[in-house]
């Protein structure tokens, strides 16, 4: 029997690990999870300890190396991806500090404030492709210098969550630029740490690990790992990319081809559009990322999309499966005979950038039932999502998009959001995630392609039919209008 070639991908996500290894020709040949608890020990703290990744991480490695010996696959590189955003502060020694605050850990207010006092709003977005964020990993930096001095004194290392990850496989600090731009102080032209940004906080850049290329090897798989795992030592780590960059490569998205984009109907709704070069929204109303393949990409996200959906179902109907709802829903006409559902249960990221939005139903009369509710909440995620849209159009070449997400199971919430949106929307043949793209931007440390760009070509899913789009008119002139009555005109930056 002749021996499989593969390559491994982690993908560090909020609720569990998942390890994959991917053939030649992109299929799983075998995968395998661990999850982990998430601590939230004050309202609006959420913490993960790194000591859990690292324990899942290992077993469920333990777990794939075990199913690739009975397959006879043998591993030749190992692709790292991740929830973005983390912060893991480590000691001289390389110990973990405190527990890592993550994405979406909202105690940073006061320092996205700082941070603004100190460096002009254009300059950062012009700089780094973002705002101040809360949830990014440099407010949590600034926080812990005001809130834990003495945590702050003994940081010597702030990893994000997939590059400790590589430090503990390898015993080496890296990161790479899609996770990077996630920090808030990547200059994003020279994709390195910017010391002016850093300078004007009073931080060292020494605190951050040197970026290295998404697909660069990072340092070989250390002999008690290797012995822990039954995975070859000196088995070579590739740097990976942050979990939409490497979803987008799993996709087979890159900045060569900026004209395929992707949009996820997920919890949140997310637009993925590539890019060759670093331009920004000069307002920051969506992130601009690099991406893992050399180039960039904006990312719009809308905080309620099929999470909304599942709120309705569980308030509402609990009873009811989606299809159900959905086909209901498909029966009422544009603009849901006057309905208006606003989808700011959460507040909104792009482009409103407003945690204080609100949801709320408009319209609604004695002659209004359930599937107007559910009909007005798909076409109030979709308008959303065109908001966010209008702000990325100017600035990308994108044509059409690959849909995600469960959302995506449904002809009519994907025919909405391509009316709404203006372009067309395509399912895949199959959904692969961050895990998968990560093995693949192992792939040319595999020595599997000469390239990263024949590794995207050849491996990404196959685009299936276009999905017909629906109108929208009347739903976006009602979202519009509701949207002005409550909130007024959009603000611009
Ligand atoms: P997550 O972001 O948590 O990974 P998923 O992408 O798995 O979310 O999507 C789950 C959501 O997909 C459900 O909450 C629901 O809103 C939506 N969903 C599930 N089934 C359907 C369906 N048949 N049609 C439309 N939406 C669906």
């Amino acid at each position: 029997m002749t021996a499989l070639p593969v390559t491994l991908g982690l993908d560090l996500g909020t609720s569990g690990v998942k390890a994959v290894a991917l053939d030649r020709q992109g299929q799983v040949v075998a995968e395998a999870g661990r999850s982990y608890p998430l601590l939230t020990p004050r309202p609006g703290w959420t913490e993960q300890r790194p000591g859990d990744w690292a324990d899942a991480t290992l077993a469920a490695l333990a777990d794939l190396s075990g199913q690739l010996g009975e397959l006879g696959a043998v591993p030749l590189a190992l692709g790292l991806s991740g929830q973005m955003h983390g912060a893991v502060f480590l000691d001289a020694c390389g110990e973990v500090i405190r527990p890592a605050p993550l994405w979406n850990d909202q105690r940073t207010d006061a320092a996205v404030e700082e941070i603004e006092r100190r460096v002009p709003r254009a300059d950062l977005i012009a700089r780094t492709g973002n705002r101040a964020v809360t949830g990014f990993q440099l407010p949590k930096l600034v926080w812990l210098r005001e809130a834990e001095p003495q945590n702050f004194a003994r940081t010597r290392h702030v990893l994000l969550p997939k590059d400790y990850l590589g430090f503990l496989l390898t015993g080496e600090m890296a990161t790479e630029p899609s996770d990077a731009s996630g920090v808030g102080a990547l200059n994003l032209a020279r994709k390195d740490w910017d010391e002016d940004v850093l300078g004007a906080l009073g931080l060292s850049p020494d605190l951050f690990p040197e970026v290295v290329n998404s697909w660069d090897i990072v340092g070989g798989l250390k002999a008690q790992v290797a012995a822990r795992t039954g995975l070859p030592a000196r088995l070579p780590v590739v740097a990976g990319g942050g979990d939409n960059a490497a979803a987008g490569v799993a996709l087979g998205l890159t900045s060569q081809r900026p004209e395929v984009g992707s949009v996820s109907l997920g919890t949140s709704g997310v637009l993925f559009v590539p890019l060759e070069g670093p331009t920004p929204d000069p307002g920051g109303r969506v992130h601009l990322f690099a991406h893992a393949d050399g180039g960039y990409n904006l990312l719009g996200v809308t905080l309620a999309c099929a999470g909304a959906l599942q709120w309705l179902r569980d308030k509402l109907a609990p009873e009811v499966g989606f299809d159900a709802l959905l086909t209901e829903a498909a029966g009422v006409p544009d603009g849901a005979d006057g309905v208006t559902f606003l989808p700011y249960l959460a507040g909104e990221r792009s482009p409103h950038m407003r945690g204080d939005l609100r949801g709320a139903w408009t319209g609604l009369s004695l002659a209004h039932g359930r599937g107007h509710l559910t009909r007005a909440l798909l076409e109030g995620t979709a308008c959303a999502l065109r908001d966010a849209f209008d702000v990325m159009r100017p600035l990308s070449g994108v044509t059409s998009l690959l849909a995600t997400g469960g959302g995506a199971r449904s002809d009519l919430w994907l025919g909405l959001v391509s009316g709404a949106l203006g372009l067309p929307v395509k399912r895949t043949d199959r959904e692969p995630g961050a895990a998968d793209g990560a093995a693949i931007l192992a792939m040319p440390a595999a020595g599997l392609f000469p390239g990263l760009s024949g590794a995207l070509q050849a491996l990404g899913p196959r685009p299936g039919a276009t999905v017909p789009p629906l109108p929208t008119h009347r739903a976006r002139q009602q979202h519009r209008e509701a949207f002005g009555r409550l909130y007024g005109p959009p603000r611009d930056a």
